[in-house]
């Protein structure tokens, strides 16, 4: 066996043993999917101003909603899932699944399988979009459809209000209960497992804490440091589409 091997070994010991798993991922799991992680380089502030996603902005400047669009649109339908997703949604059918917790927005969990109930978005889903006048949602695909007809910020079919992506932007709060039901499932869970996040962007990064303050085991699966490293029962630093088949092909192993 690799070091790779062990690592995965070791991860699928703890899945077997857990009564309660709780996966969080960030945005390392979808840069294998080609979606940009907004901070690396190359990221997505390297050609979008980070200004144009404070909500002030979004809702006051017209040109800035129009530079969104464009991001939206490449964000939305470009990616697919990738072995990382689809070794998520094998736990949740090996029953081994009680909560994902999510950062991104991009709705591949959902497209690998993983089903609604399951997934706690703490910043949204870009599938959605929100009228800011009556609240009304629209499927991203249905105004994708005006996008490509050349409108470059389409406005709400019914009040002609602004339309924006139902995605959490700076400056705006995230979801109260679904943040709330996020922390009651890291505080009930007995394995809390990151998967491609650094755990920087606060208030998410807090919620690995409540797992930890109450008992549970936690595994940080990720390129790069967090600050939980020295907490964690296993570390491992590779890329998740390597890491996590190898680990559900293990509790598959030792499941028989
Ligand atoms: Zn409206």
């Amino acid at each position: 066996m690799d070091k790779l091997d062990t690592l995965a070994s070791k991860v699928a010991e703890l899945i077997i043993k857990a009564k309660r798993v709780v996966v969080f991922t960030g945005a390392g799991i979808s840069t294998e999917s080609g979606i940009p992680d907004f901070r690396s380089p190359g990221g997505i502030w390297e050609r979008f101003d980070p200004e144009d996603f404070t909500y002030q902005k979004f809702v006051t400047d017209a040109a800035s909603r129009s530079r969104l669009w464009q991001l939206f649109r490449g964000l939305a339908t470009t990616a697919e899932p990738n072995p990382a997703h689809y070794a998520i949604f094998e736990l949740y059918r090996l029953g081994k699944l009680d909560s994902l917790i999510t950062q991104n927005v991009d709705n591949l969990h959902q497209r690998a399988g993983v089903p609604d109930d399951k997934v706690l978005e703490l910043h949204g889903n870009v599938q959605w979009l929100v009228c800011l006048g009556c609240r009304r949602r629209y499927p991203f695909e249905q105004v994708k459809a005006r996008l490509d007809r050349g409108e470059e910020a389409p406005d709400c079919e019914i009040c002609h209000g602004i339309l924006k992506p139902d995605a959490v932007f700076f400056g705006e709060s995230l979801p109260e209960k679904v943040l709330n039901e996020a922390i009651s499932r890291s505080s009930r869970c007995d394995l809390f497992i990151v998967i491609g996040s650094t755990l920087v962007v606060y208030p998410a990064a807090y919620v690995p804490t409540y797992a930890l303050d109450s008992g549970a085991k936690l595994v940080i699966i990720n390129l790069s440091a967090t600050p939980l490293d020295g907490q964690a029962q296993v570390l491992v630093r590779a890329k998740a589409g390597e890491v996590m088949p190898r680990v559900i092909l293990k509790v598959r192993e030792k499941m028989g």
